[in-house]
């Protein structure tokens, strides 16, 4: 529903026209971009994490685009010199990438290559080490593989049927919603390794397999045209960790991490998960006392000058998998229908 509801004001933004006249009021300087996985497209109905993914042939179209368009596609440093300086002569776009993954290598990597477009990889440091857990996507497989499962619920036993891809579909969205509900990250988690125990889901197999090495990373990091952020060391939502104490230390030992292993110091961070449950002003306050020079949100919306005094608060352009189509990419970097929900708030740091 929700979808079809984002769908049907993206065509209706881009068929009246409407982006084209709100442009100059709600276009800002620039936007940053948020992309996950760049792979061909698979087959299984059951795909609840398709939002995360794009087709080579999507991200072709949307490069070839921004080299055309009057844009500057630059990288995450020159963006902050143009906040820096005041330079807004020109609008500009930044291309960014979270958590890593192997297709990007193979996929996208080739084509950023090809139009010599900059961008920026968030790495969160445990993926790398093979520690990470991508409990999304391990939620995923338990679903995909039983037709019925049980897991505590507020602390009494459950059971749901899973039987039919609906369902499938269903469940997903009912338990991903349940562990984005609970308080900490630990509770999520812990759920989540129970889950993949009972149903002999090796957690461990989904870093192994999706995400880059060391050695892809150190590759990438030597190429001028890629920037290499922090993404914490656990991928954890900060804004529910307790102390400050460990927010910072998610944040520095990334740092830390990615210096030692690439022989370059990070100098800009992206909050895993991103959205305002997940990182909010402690975190935006934390990222600038250990000296970023920018931080990224995925809460969406298009840059404005303002953004100067909030450059650990960044909101990027999600270019989700479900709206594969230019025009809504478009739409969405014309600033006209986030404005829309953000109600034309420019800046939100709160
Ligand atoms: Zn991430």
């Amino acid at each position: 529903m929700k979808k079809t509801i984002i769908r049907t004001g993206l065509e209706t933004l881009y068929f009246s026209g409407m982006h084209h006249l709100m442009r100059p009021l709600v276009g800002g300087v620039g936007c940053i971009l948020t992309l996950h996985h760049v792979r061909p497209p698979r087959q299984e109905a059951f795909q609840p994490n398709h939002l995360l993914e794009i087709t080579p042939a999507f991200l072709e179209q949307l490069l070839r685009r921004l080299k055309r368009s009057a844009l500057d596609v630059i990288s995450l440093d020159e963006m902050h010199q143009r906040f820096i300086s005041g330079d807004f002569k020109r609008r500009f776009v930044c291309i960014t990438f979270d958590d890593g993954y192997k297709d990007l290598m193979q996929w996208a990597y080739p084509l950023l290559k090809k139009y010599q477009l900059p961008f920026a990889l968030y790495i969160p440091t445990s993926f790398p080490d093979r520690l990470g857990e991508l409990w999304w996507v391990a939620l995923e497989a338990v679903i995909a593989q039983n037709s019925r499962i049980g897991m505590l619920v507020n602390g009494k036993q459950q059971f749901f049927e899973c039987g039919s891809v609906s369902e499938k579909r269903e469940l997903y969205d009912v338990v991903y919603g349940y562990l984005r509900s609970l308080k900490t990250e630990d509770e999520l988690r812990r759920l989540v390794r129970d889950l993949c125990a009972t149903y002999r889901v090796d957690i461990a197999s989904f870093c192994r397999d999706l995400c880059m090495d060391w050695q892809e990373i150190a590759e990438l990091a030597a190429d001028p045209l890629v920037t290499i952020g922090a993404h914490t060391v656990n991928h954890v939502m900060l804004k529910k960790v307790p102390s400050d104490e460990a927010v910072r230390a998610e944040m520095e030992m990334s740092r830390a991490v990615l210096e030692a292993a690439l022989g370059k110091r990070p100098e800009h961070l992206a909050y895993p998960v991103g959205d305002p449950t997940s990182s909010g002003p402690r975190e935006f306050r934390i990222a600038a006392e250990l000296g970023f020079k920018t931080a990224t949100t995925t809460r969406p919306g298009v840059l404005f000058k303002a953004h100067r005094d909030h450059l650990t608060a960044l909101p990027r352009i999600s270019v989700n998998g479900e709206f594969q189509q230019q025009r809504y990419v478009e739409v969405l970097m014309s600033g006209a229908a986030t404005a829309m929900w953000n109600r034309f708030r420019r800046v939100n740091a709160a």
